[in-house]
């Protein structure tokens, strides 16, 4: 008789590490140790954000150069993955001033903001983002704060006309945290609307004041994901030529207007391009957060005993929803950080250098899938299943995941939020959408639905999601169409179909998802094995509608998935499983501060 492995193989651990080195990764433990993942108590909030901002520093100063980390993709995913782990408000700050605000400095500044760029690096002064405007929704398509050229001066004017464009949300509020921040604004020049650019603006200094024209408005406490919110307007903020992270583009000695880039649209979609090393960063941090959920599941699972009547004193192991939440939520992060790996693998033509890069120009909700549509779409799957899995983390773990440890909460605060930030999740589902239908750039896989005789084999699983996705696409395609052939609008066409244009792109994420989990399982460390079909089977019972559906699964599907999850989840030792994901000190079970276990 063989007996399970109790304990984690090399390939497991070297699957859930990554490819980093070993001695990268011990730098940027120490960068972020596990010590920040303790809050001393009776802090107050703004307290507790100046030691947020206190401990950026100190680990934007142990960890590797920002140019380096912002170069090189899996280093920088490696020390936000354990912001997120020890502190989701960390995390956020972390990434907006790597990725948000230096990023453009570096990637579109040409070398011309040296002092700004140097307060930066030296986190002098932490970077913030002023791009989503308060009032209107999809502000991000044409933002009405204006950067007006002066000639005379070669100098520019910055305004957010009214409340509605003022800059919402930014973490500005905290009065003695100084700020440099990237901002977005329309390009105009003697009334003409020159596109979208990115502008280094200082809005706050180090003794609290800030600079004349900025008006910054705290929004009240929350605690999703604390840090200082705030609204920022600008009155008539003046900035020099400099300020501008032109990327090419010039106003030459007359005043006259060059841009390499072309056209507004095409602008606008080049100034987004920092895009993706936000979305990577939220894939591996949700991928990360979520490998802390499922261990913290299975800290406090292990050794639980019921009272339940029917078999008092069994353990809550052994009883199947909670054996199946267990192996679910550890399926879920093995499956999120696959792609967390395949994502961090991956450049995009949006990072390549020059404006000769420029990518399709807008899409219909958002700009975000112009800049990389595959890539945008994984950021939206991740964040939707980290958010469930954290969930179901947090609901599986009683009372002490909710009263004992503020960690999931914190992390559902951070999955929850980034399903809005880094780009909604609804706009870029329904740019793919329209992307699908209009066969830009797409072509559909193979309407064949497999067999479902052997739902463990890996083939079977994107073939499934492929069919349906193939069904939906046409589908929507013709309906569309025949709106449009009929006289509707695109408006009234599109919006009559955006529940199945919904279903259409998230069944396109689930096999490319689907077909990362296939790869895991064909290449992947064995003793992940059954982790790959539990996330299979959980899929098929999620999508169990949409599959019943479009007709490529028939009556009796949940009947079958459910047996199958079930006896997977009896035969599987989950220890060596949880104990690969290498939880950091203070996340054992969360009642065991009273129970001392
Ligand atoms: C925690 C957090 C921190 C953030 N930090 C920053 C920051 O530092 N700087 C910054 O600039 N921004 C920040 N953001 C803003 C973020 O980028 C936006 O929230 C996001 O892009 C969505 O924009 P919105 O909030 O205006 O929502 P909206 O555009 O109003 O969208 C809300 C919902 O309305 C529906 N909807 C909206 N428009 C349409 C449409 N045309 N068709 C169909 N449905 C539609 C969708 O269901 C969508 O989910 C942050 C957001 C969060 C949640």
């Amino acid at each position: 008789m063989t007996h399970p492995p109790t304990s984690p193989s090399p390939e497991l651990l070297r699957f859930v590490r990554g490819d980093l080195p070993a001695k990268d990764r011990a730098r940027l433990a120490e960068a972020v140790p596990d010590a920040f993942g303790q809050v001393p108590a009776g802090l107050n909030a703004r307290d507790r954000q100046a030691l947020t901002y206190e401990r950026l520093r100190a680990a934007g100063r142990a960890a590797p150069p920002a140019a380096e980390l912002l170069d090189d993709p899996a280093l920088l995913c490696g020390l936000l993955e354990r912001a997120a782990v020890a502190d989701p408000a960390l995390f956020h700050v972390m990434l907006l001033h790597y990725t948000l605000a230096l990023g453009p400095i570096l990637r579109f500044g040409g070398g011309q903001q040296g002092a700004a760029r140097a307060r930066l690096e030296a986190f002098e002064d932490v970077g913030t983002l002023l791009m989503t405007e308060a009032g209107r929704s999809n502000s991000h398509l044409a933002p009405r704060t204006t950067a007006v050229f002066d000639a005379a001066a070669r100098a520019f004017v910055l305004s957010t006309p009214d409340a509605r464009a003022a800059k919402f949300p930014t973490n500005t509020a905290h009065p003695g945290v100084a700020k440099t921040a990237a901002v977005y604004a329309t390009l105009v020049e003697g009334g003409r609307e020159r596109g979208v650019f990115v502008f280094v603006v200082p809005v706050r200094a180090a003794d609290g004041s800030v600079p004349d024209g900025v008006r910054i408005v705290a929004a009240p406490e929350t605690g999703g994901l604390p840090v200082d919110y705030a609204a920022v307007r600008l009155e008539g903020v003046r900035v020099p030529y400099e300020a501008w992270l032109r990327d090419g583009a010039s106003f030459d000695d007359e005043g006259a207007f060059h841009d390499p880039v072309g056209d507004p649209a095409a602008r606008l979609t080049r100034s987004m391009a920092i895009g993706p090393a936000v979305w990577r960063a939220v894939v591996a941090a949700s991928a990360a957060v979520t490998r802390a959920s499922a261990s913290l599941l299975a800290a406090h699972t292990s050794g639980r005993v019921t009272l339940g009547r029917l078999a008092p004193s069994a353990p809550l192991a052994g009883y199947r929803n909670q054996g199946e939440a267990v192996l679910g939520s550890l399926a879920s992060a093995y499956t999120l950080t696959a792609v967390a790996a395949h994502v961090k693998a991956r450049r995009t033509s949006a990072e390549a250098p020059g404006p000769a890069a420029v990518a399709a120009a807008g899409g219909a909700w958002a700009p975000w899938s112009a800049v990389d549509r595959d890539l945008a779409l994984l950021k939206a799957a991740v964040t939707a299943a980290a958010q469930e899995t954290v969930t179901r983390c947090r609901l599986h773990s009683g009372a002490p995941g909710f009263a004992a440890t503020d960690r999931l909460n914190a992390y559902r605060g951070l999955t929850h939020a980034y399903m809005s930030a880094g780009g909604d999740n609804d706009l870029i589902l329904f740019d793919t959408a329209r992307a699908m239908a209009a066969r830009d750039r797409y072509v559909p896989p193979p309407d064949v639905p497999p067999s479902l005789e052997d739902l463990a084999d890996p083939q079977v699983w994107p073939a499934l999601a492929g069919a349906v996705e193939a069904r939906l696409a046409a589908k929507l395609a013709a309906r569309v169409e025949g709106a449009q052939a009929g006289g509707a609008s695109a408006f009234a066409a599109w919006n009559a179909e955006l529940a199945p244009a919904r279903a259409a792109a998230t069944a396109l994420a689930d096999r490319t998802v689907l077909e990362i989990v296939a790869a895991a399982a064909a290449d992947g460390p064995a003793q992940a094995a059954p982790l790959w079909r539990m996330a299979a089977l959980d899929w098929m019972a999620r999508r169990a509608g949409v599959l019943l559906n479009e007709g490529v699964a028939g009556p009796g599907l949940l009947d079958r998935v459910w047996a199958a999850r079930r006896d997977l989840a009896g035969e599987v030792a989950v220890e060596p499983l949880a104990a690969a994901l290498e939880p950091p000190s203070g996340l054992g079970a969360p009642a065991a501060f009273v129970t001392g276990e």
